[in-house]
């Protein structure tokens, strides 16, 4: 639906990952993508899977995180401009948009004569529901 506002293609696997993704609710491991995808398709290989990743992730419709690795899909699928992600333990994700607090990091980080080349941004959180257990 999001893709066809941008003119991109949403075969059929793409979407099938998409909607894994969005099943799962968290960020869900690459191979556990593919252990799922098996489970639809026998033949699935783990280079498609990780194409359709790569594809998702271009146009916006799903988020790397980096510090476990793992896949989320966009919180703010229409118009996600650099938001931060905040990560719990359990896989659960929750994204805001800073667009604001992106530009003020932009300028601090030019100061320090660098240059931003990756601008995602993750932070480590508890979910509501890790917090109840952990009490
Ligand atoms: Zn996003
Ligand atoms: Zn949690």
């Amino acid at each position: 639906m999001y893709c066809q506002k941008r003119g991109e293609l949403l075969t059929p696997l793409r979407q099938k990952v998409l909607s894994l993704l969005l099943q799962s609710g968290r960020a869900t491991k690459a191979y556990t993508l593919l252990d799922e995808m098996r489970k639809i398709h026998s033949g699935s290989a783990p280079p498609t899977v990780y194409r359709a990743l790569d594809f998702l992730q271009s146009v916006g419709l799903v988020h790397r995180i980096e510090s476990i690795n793992a896949f989320a899909v966009c919180h703010n699928l229409t118009h996600c401009r650099q938001g931060i992600l905040i990560v719990c333990q359990c896989g659960a994700v929750a994204e805001i948009d800073a667009w604001g607090i992106h530009h003020v990091l932009v300028d601090k980080i030019a100061s320090t004569g660098f240059t931003l080349i990756q601008g995602e941004l993750e932070l480590k959180g508890l979910c509501a529901e890790c917090v109840i257990k952990s009490l």
